[in-house]
């Protein structure tokens, strides 16, 4: 089998789509999405197809090799989002090609059942404990937010008791079940530190990018402050960009994006680095149901997966929708991802360009989205 074309289109609201077609009519879906870059995306996957025309798609590991090397220039968001969604086609062919799902090539299922967390929000706290409570009534065991908003390097008491009150809000409308804490890389040590503080009483579940991760020991800081565990891993590419992470046990719980840290068969290597310091995968997935149906096969065949992320399950895209219940989603049978993408449908949606929201502080100077 010979790969013949390579293809990348944007797909709204703020993703990307791409397909691999082979000379034997066997099609595999991937997703390179990189919100905010989309033009950048389908550019860089155009650029990998000097690697993969002419290629068997079946030799996954050694195409992986070659886009992630021969470009000499390697790593960060743009060429490793680009990578993953070309690898979750090639994995969508292989399995399709044999008639399994992909976990089944992986090892096979290591679970029945993969646990989803739903998102609740808003910024005042009645708001909140109606969206936990709307969760709970959804069905989800567990729940994610972010509680803090544009924040000062130093801020003051005020914002300590603001995101208490939201918390605690929460916590009143998830009763038992689990609430995650999203701090969105937001947050200084010094103020991570102090919110951790203020909000143990509650028992997060977790808390996410207290701090940005480009600086390991300040995340490693927060970590050794609290008993509430880190979450961090969104932001970081491939395993030589959770080295560090790992080696540190910077986190208990690390969040690769299937679709922006190199693919099923990057994160599986990330995931097994992790294992030997007994930390739990959540992969990141706000993305499109192309990223969530590899994240689906990742967490069937991983066994330290904790906890899916979702944002959309399809409806819409797909011929066949992923559905939760009872806060486990469902699990699909076909080959491959296990997903029939609507092509007519998907090419048909008019897109829009999709920008970042721009977040200040109070006195006008940037501030972490
Ligand atoms: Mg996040």
């Amino acid at each position: 089998m010979k790969i013949t074309k390579v293809e990348a289109f944007p797909v709204p609201p703020r993703w990307v789509f791409c397909k691999v077609e082979t000379d034997q009519g066997i099609t595999g879906w991937g997703e390179p999405s990189l919100e905010g870059h989309a033009a950048t995306q389908v550019a860089a996957v155009a650029e990998l197809a000097r690697v993969l025309v002419g290629e068997d798609p079946l030799r996954i590991e050694h195409l992986w090799q070659g886009m992630y090397r021969w470009g000499f220039y390697r790593g960060g968001p743009v060429l490793m989002s680009a990578l993953s969604g070309v690898d979750h086609a090639l994995w969508d062919i292989f399995g399709k090609s044999v008639g399994l799902p992909v976990h089944q090539l992986l090892g096979g299922a290591c679970r029945d059942k993969v646990r989803v967390y739903g998102g609740c929000g808003g910024s005042e706290p009645a708001q909140l404990r109606e969206s936990a409570q709307a969760c709970v009534a959804a069905g989800f065991t567990a729940m994610k937010f972010c509680p803090v908003d544009a924040t000062e390097i130093v801020d003051g008491f005020d914002v300590i008791k603001k995101v208490e009150a939201r918390m605690a809000a929460a916590r009143e409308g998830a009763g038992d079940a689990d609430v995650a804490l999203d701090f969105h890389g937001r947050i200084s040590p010094p103020m991570a530190i102090a919110l951790a503080d203020a909000l143990r009483p509650y028992h997060p579940f977790f808390i996410e990018e207290p701090v940005q991760c480009e600086n390991v020991d300040a995340l490693v800081r927060v970590a050794r402050s609290t008993p509430i565990p880190i979450a961090t891993g969104e932001r970081l590419y491939g395993t030589h960009g959770f080295r560090e992470v790992i080696e540190k046990d910077a986190a208990s719980i690390l969040q690769p994006d299937l679709s922006h840290a190199g693919g099923i068969t990057e994160v599986r290597k990330i995931a097994a680095m992790a294992n030997t310091h007994y930390m739990a995968i959540a992969p990141h997935c706000p993305l499109g149901p192309v990223s969530l149906a590899a994240c689906i096969q990742f967490a069937l065949c991983t066994p330290n997966f904790l906890i899916q992320e979702h944002g959309y399950l399809g409806q819409g895209y797909l011929k066949n929708p992923f559905t939760v219940t009872d806060g486990y989603l469902s699990i699909p049978t076909a080959p491959g991802l296990g997903i029939e993408v609507d092509e007519e449908a998907v090419r048909a949606m008019p897109w829009q360009d999709w920008d970042t929201p721009r977040l200040s502080q109070t006195d006008g100077s940037v501030a972490d989205w």
